[in-house]
């Protein structure tokens, strides 16, 4: 039997499995996917993310993660709406980083991998197993249908923004559909800078992001309320032509790949909207496949309950406008390391109420900023002042991205 099972080999799942089992923990780490995976994601690392990886990596390894894969360092950021801006560095010496995910993140799952944690990719968590009140392991499925049950003194669901193992205990539910986002690599992306970029106008939002190699990640979200989301979401869909159930598996790829193609003109010219990018985008085209996703308000009632703990998105998540996930996701695996081990040594759930209230007292003051910066983003004369308000307050702008970098 093992110690510790943990589900879902994103940031968080990897990190902590990497952590517990460098100090001989017997963990069994299980991943849905068949790694590497793409994930819908900015991919931008913000300084915050970047220090914690530095911080959980042995000496060396993240310098090695590093120059194994194409990145770009980011020195901060460039907002635009209309004729407003904002230019802002992160404090000096600190920078973040824009990579694939896909690469990143497995290279976190090898990791884990090395440090002694059982990997298993390609099994799906369904179910909790409950024993005398407490939740004592997992049901899951392979890809090819095959059930499995997995038992372990604790359960840490690490399994992202929509959670199964959340939803099994009955603490998450999701919030309106208040936004959707769809997220690609674009090549041929004119004057790509070290910086992440946000433009607003017309309702939506566009970042850029240069993730090396001359490729830019171009994610694209709507601004305004829930009719808007489902407005955009359907123009997306309308741009893909469905799988017919009785065709080959071959006319399915063929139909697939016709899809992405509409999907992808759609997204360039949705993005061209708006007059800095129409010049930008001239040129370029979309590498892969065009990911979509939303909605992003999961509310979570506890990040704990007996023998179980939720860490990353799947411990709550609200908006991805500032770029903060990925450090949430590893400071909780970082803060919820030591507290597993005493957990684990003394036999008593007390540490991991412990956790609980830490991560929460942690990351709630930075939420709450981040819900107004998105509120005052969807107002566009707010968002414009605010843009030209901090560009002339050298102080505040300083502040208010080592804040949002998480920089302090
Ligand atoms: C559009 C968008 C843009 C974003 N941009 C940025 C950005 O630029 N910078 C930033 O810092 N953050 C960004 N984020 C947030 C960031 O992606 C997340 O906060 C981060 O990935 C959380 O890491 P995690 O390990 O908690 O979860 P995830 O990275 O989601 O990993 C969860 C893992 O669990 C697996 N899994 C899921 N269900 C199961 C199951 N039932 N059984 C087994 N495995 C399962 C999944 O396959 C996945 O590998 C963005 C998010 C979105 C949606």
């Amino acid at each position: 039997m093992h110690d510790v099972i943990i589900v879902g080999a994103g940031p968080a799942g990897s990190v902590l499995a990497a952590l517990l089992a460098a100090s001989g923990v017997k963990v069994l780490l299980l991943e849905r996917e068949s790694l590497p995976r793409r994930k819908p994601c900015g991919e931008s690392l913000n300084p915050g993310a970047v220090a914690a990886l530095a911080r959980v990596l042995p000496a060396g390894k993240f310098a090695a993660i590093r120059s194994s894969m194409e990145h770009t360092l980011i020195h901060g950021w460039r907002l635009t709406s209309g004729k407003a801006e904002l230019l802002a560095a992160f404090p000096a010496g600190q920078f973040g980083m824009a990579c694939a995910r896909e690469k990143l993140d497995y290279a976190l799952a090898l990791h884990a991998c090395e440090a002694g944690a059982q990997v298993i990719e390609q099994m799906r968590v369904q179910r909790l197993i409950w024993e005398k009140g407490r939740v004592a392991g997992v049901v899951a499925y392979s890809a090819a249908g095959t059930h499995a049950e997995f038992r372990a003194r604790l359960v840490i669901g690490a399994d992202g923004i929509r959670s199964a193992v959340a939803r099994c205990a009955g603490l998450s539910s999701f919030g309106p559909l208040r936004k959707t986002a769809f997220t690609a690599r674009v090549s041929g992306v004119r004057v790509l800078q070290p910086r992440v970029e946000l433009f607003t106008g017309r309702g939506i939002v566009v970042g850029l992001a240069p993730i090396g190699g001359g490729e830019a990640n171009m994610t694209l979200a709507q601004l305004s309320g829930s009719g808007s989301a489902a407005a955009l979401a359907a123009s997306f869909n309308a741009n893909a032509r469905g799988k017919a159930p009785d065709t080959t598996e071959a006319d399915n790829r063929a139909a697939s790949v016709v899809s992405n193609v509409g999907r992808s003109a759609w997204l360039l010219g949705k993005a061209g909207e708006l007059p800095e990018l129409a010049e930008r985008l001239q040129g370029a085209a979309c590498i892969g496949e065009v990911l979509a996703c939303g909605p992003f308000d999961r509310r979570v009632r506890a990040t704990q309950q007996e023998g179980l703990l939720l860490i990353g998105d799947a411990a709550g998540y609200y908006d991805p406008l500032t770029g903060q996930g990925i450090y949430r996701a590893l400071s909780s695996a970082e803060l919820a390391a030591p507290l597993l081990l005493q957990a684990l040594e003394s036999g008593s759930d007390a540490p991991l109420v412990r956790f609980a209230a830490i991560q929460q007292s942690r990351f709630a003051p930075a939420i709450r900023l981040q819900k107004l910066i998105e509120w005052t983003s969807r107002h566009e004369l707010l968002w414009q002042s605010a843009l030209r308000g901090f560009g002339s307050l050298p102080a505040a702008r300083s502040r208010l991205v080592a804040v949002i970098g998480d920089c302090l």
